[in-house]
């Protein structure tokens, strides 16, 4: 029996509601399947821990985590009471940018059962990886002379090595799918960075030749990811362009209460870390009506990355059953609660 070590952080609002549900779920896929278990050691980290301690983790807590297989997370986030900034940084991206997780995957996809805004949704099945350290998104810049003279600098970072790695992600997920990748570029209005990035990704295309491949602006790139999100495998982005095509990717199917993600670290050094693209959503927290498929499918990333893609597949099988059955909360046309989804993917799962 191969027992995972997991550090589990609930964190705020529903996080609180939609963990517990998706550990339940882990652990009955694994007893379904057999041959792997899960031990999850729980960390209270979050807006309350921050209001009784002043900080959002311990100073020891990054390498407290340090030695677990993989970080399952809820959400971060109470503005109310505590600065997004703070908690955010404090926290959620303190661990990403620490533990190297360069990247950021998230795929979209045609759920059956559930409607998708789309005029003819097709069926459509892609999956985004966002470069996760750099790009438009660094700390490099500055403002200076307040009033009407004032300028801000803000400097985007595009590395080789940042920029190939993202890339050469892709390009190796692919392979094990439809195999082709488009590029989101800019190149036709971003003269260094993005014929910078078009060039790192033709000379990485090379050494994948069964792979087919697609460049194309952002701008266009974003209209057809609502008008023809079926022609789309994988996707590849820098930090920003990510960001924003990852929403869209959550906004087509149907709601933001089902799209996972994932911050992978490459090198082994780390932990990798599996949260939902969702936040805390405050304004339904406490009253047990959240979606749990986003945490849920979450956890179906997390069981690929370990290596169990049959029970992951399996997983989301039962899920997608779930929500065509009707199943289904509020955010997504039903009218269930976070528990009668969660018991009803249980019963599913152990027939
Ligand atoms: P953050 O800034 O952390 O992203 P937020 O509240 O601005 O937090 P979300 O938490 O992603 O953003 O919520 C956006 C909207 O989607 C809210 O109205 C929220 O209730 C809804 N929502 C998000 N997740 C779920 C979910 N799992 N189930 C149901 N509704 C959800």
């Amino acid at each position: 029996m191969r027992q995972y070590e997991i550090a589990v952080i609930p964190g705020d609002g529903i996080g609180k509601e939609v963990v517990p549900a998706a550990t339940d779920v882990l652990d009955a896929i694994a007893e379904v399947h057999g041959g792997i278990s899960f031990k999850y050691t729980s960390f209270p980290w979050s807006c309350d821990y921050y209001e009784q301690h002043g900080k959002m983790m311990p100073d020891d807590g990054l390498r407290t985590l340090q030695n677990f297989e993989a970080i399952f997370l809820g959400a971060v986030g109470d503005p109310q009471r505590v600065p997004d900034h703070v908690s955010l940084w404090g926290l959620l991206i303190k661990i990403r940018r620490e533990f190297e997780q360069v990247i950021n995957i998230r795929p979209a996809k045609y759920f059956r059962g559930l409607a998708s805004p789309l005029l003819k949704p097709n069926d459509f099945d892609l999956l985004v990886v966002r470069e996760n350290s750099e790009g438009e998104y660094s700390e490099i810049g500055g403002r200076i002379h307040k009033g009407a003279d004032e300028i801000a600098i803000q400097n985007a970072v595009f590395t080789r090595k940042g920029t190939e790695r993202a890339i050469r992600y892709a390009f190796e997920l692919a392979q094990k799918r439809r195999g082709h990748v488009t590029s989101a570029t800019k190149s036709n209005g971003i003269v260094y960075s993005m014929p910078f990035w078009d060039e790192v990704f033709k000379d990485v295309s090379k050494e994948y030749p069964d792979v087919k491949t697609t460049a194309t602006h952002i701008d266009a790139l974003s209209a057809f990811f609502v008008t023809k999100p079926h022609v789309f495998d994988v996707v590849v982005a820098s930090n920003l362009f990510g960001d924003i095509l990852t929403d869209i990717g959550a906004a087509i199917m149907g709601s933001i209460g089902i799209a996972p993600a994932a911050n992978i670290n490459l090198n082994g050094k780390f932990p990798s870390m599996f949260e939902p693209v969702h936040g805390s959503a405050p304004d339904i927290a406490g009253q047990g009506i959240a979606n749990p498929i986003g945490q849920i499918w979450t956890a179906k990333m997390m069981l690929d990355h370990l290596g169990h893609q049959e029970m992951g597949q399996h997983l989301l099988n039962v899920v997608e059953d779930v929500t065509h059955s009707g199943v289904k909360t509020g955010d997504i046309g039903g009218t269930a609660t976070t528990q009668e989804v969660t018991q009803e993917i249980l019963k599913r799962l152990k027939r």
